[in-house]
C-alpha cells in the first residue's frame, strides 16, 4: 500500500468539471490534486464520435480563465474540444495525477481517505467531479438477450461505417440520437424511436440561447422570482447542419416505442414488427458515482442529496458537473464555471474554520 501525504483538496475526474475547479482552487492557498483514470486528458470528450461537434461557438464554450480558441469555421469539433482541455491543463500547470481510478472513498476522523488500487490519499475536502460517460444507460426492454442483432450505446459510437446496408434502430429522443440517425441514415435503414414527440429547437438556437436561458433561470431561482424562460435543455435537439440536413431528407420521423425484442428485431404492442440488425441506444447517462457508495450517500436515484453542490449527508464533500441536479447548465463547458467557483468558496470558507 502506497498513502501519499495528506492534501487539503482532492478532485476525482480530470474532465472540464474537475480542470474549472481546479482553476478556482490555484487561485487559494490550498493544496490541492487530481485524479483522473484516464491516460490522457480531455475527460468525456476523448471518447465523442468522429463527426461530433459542439452545439455553440467556441467563445460560448469555454471554462474558467481561458478561451477556447476558435478553430475556424462552424461548431468546434471533438478533438478542438480535447485540445484545449489538454492545452487548459497544461496552461495553469494543474496536478493531474492519471491513469489512476478511484475505487472507493471512505471517512477516517477528519480526513476522507481515498483508495485507488494499492495507493491511498487523505484529503480535508473532495470533489467528486467524475461525469457520466462512464455510465452509460440503457433501457431494459424484454427479449433483449434474445435480440441476434448487434447493439451500441452511442457512449461507443464512433462512425457509421459499421452500419452500412444495415436495419438500424436508433433509439433516443435528444442531441445524440437526432446527430447519430442524420449520419447512420445515410448508410442505412434507419428508424427512430423516441418515447415522446422529439423537442427540436428552432434553427436560430444553439448552445448560447440554451446557457442564457439557463442562466435567466438560475437568477430567477436566486432571486426567488418565476420565470416564463422555456426550459430547452441540454436534451433538446439543437438544429446542427447535419440534423438539419437530415430534416431535408425527411429523415427525423420519430416512432413511439417497440414493446419488445425477437430474434430478428423488435414488435409493437399491435403485433407490427420490425426486422433489424442493429440497435443504437442513444438512451443517455447516469452519474459516475460508484466510488462513493461506500460513505452511504448514493441514493436510490444513483444521485446524492446535494445544496448547490454540497453533498447534504457528507460534510465536505462537493459535486461538481453532473448536470441540472448540481446547477443549471453545469454538465456544459459554459455552464460549469459558476458552479465550480462557487464550490470552490464554499471549501475556502469550510476549511478555514475547521
Ligand atoms: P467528463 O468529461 O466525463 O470527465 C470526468 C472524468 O472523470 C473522466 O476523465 C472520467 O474518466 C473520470 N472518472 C470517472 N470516474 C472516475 C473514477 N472513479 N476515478 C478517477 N477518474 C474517474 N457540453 C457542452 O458544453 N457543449 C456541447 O456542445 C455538448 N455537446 C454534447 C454532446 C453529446 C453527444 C454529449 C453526450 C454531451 C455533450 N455535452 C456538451 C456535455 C459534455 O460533453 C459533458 O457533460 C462533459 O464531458 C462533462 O464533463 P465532466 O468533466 O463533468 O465529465
Amino acid at each position: 500500500m502506497t498513502a501519499h501525504e495528506p492534501v487539503d483538496v482532492l478532485i476525482i475526474g480530470g474532465g472540464q468539471a474537475a480542470l474549472a475547479t481546479a482553476y478556482f482552487l490555484r487561485r487559494t492557498a490550498l493544496s490541492y490534486l487530481l485524479l483522473d483514470e484516464q491516460p490522457h486528458p480531455g475527460g468525456a470528450w476523448q471518447h465523442g464520435w468522429d463527426s461530433l461537434r459542439l452545439f455553440s461557438p467556441a467563445t460560448w464554450s469555454s471554462i474558467a480563465g481561458w478561451l477556447m480558441p476558435s478553430p475556424g469555421p462552424g461548431y468546434p469539433p471533438r478533438d478542438a474540444v480535447v485540445d484545449y482541455l489538454s492545452q487548459y491543463e497544461a496552461r495553469y500547470q494543474l496536478p493531474v495525477i492519471r491513469p489512476v481510478h478511484v475505487d472507493s472513498v471512505t471517512r477516517q476522523g477528519e480526513l476522507f481517505v481515498v483508495q485507488a488500487g494499492s495507493h491511498q490519499w487523505r484529503c480535508r475536502a473532495l470533489v467528486s467531479a467524475t461525469g457520466t460517460w462512464s455510465k452509460p444507460f440503457i433501457p431494459d426492454y424484454p427479449g433483449s438477450a434474445q435480440f441476434a442483432g448487434q447493439q451500441l450505446h452511442s457512449a461507443h459510437y464512433r462512425n457509421p461505417q459499421a452500419f452500412a446496408g444495415k436495419r438500424v434502430l436508433v433509439v433516443g429522443g435528444g442531441n445524440s440520437g437526432a446527430q447519430i440517425l442524420a449520419e447512420v441514415s445515410q448508410v442505412a435503414d434507419t428508424l427512430w424511436i423516441t418515447p415522446e414527440p422529439p423537442a427540436f429547437l428552432p434553427d436560430d438556437v444553439d448552445g448560447r440561447v440554451l446557457f442564457e436561458r439557463a442562466t435567466e433561470r438560475w437568477k430567477a431561482q436566486q432571486e426567488g422570482r418565476v420565470t416564463d424562460q422555456p426550459v430547452g435543455g441540454l436534451g433538446d435537439i439543437v438544429m446542427v447542419e447535419p440534423v438539419r440536413e437530415a430534416r431535408e431528407r425527411g429523415v427525423l420521423v420519430a416512432e413511439r416505442p417497440f414493446q419488445r425484442f425477437t430474434a430478428e428485431g423488435v414488435e409493437w404492442a399491435d403485433g407490427r414488427r420490425a426486422a433489424v440488425d442493429a440497435v443504437i441506444w442513444c438512451t443517455g447517462f447516469r452519474p459516475a458515482l460508484d466510488h462513493l457508495h461506500d460513505l452511504g450517500v448514493v441514493e436510490a436515484d444513483g444521485r446524492l442529496a446535494v445544496d448547490g453542490t454540497r453533498a447534504c449527508k457528507q460534510p465536505g464533500l462537493w459535486l461538481v458537473g453532473y448536470g441540472e441536479w448540481t446547477g443549471a447548465a453545469s454538465a456544459t463547458l459554459i455552464g460549469v464555471t459558476r458552479t465550480a467557483r462557487s464550490t470552490v468558496n464554499e471549501i475556502v470558507d469550510a476549511l478555514q474554520t475547521t
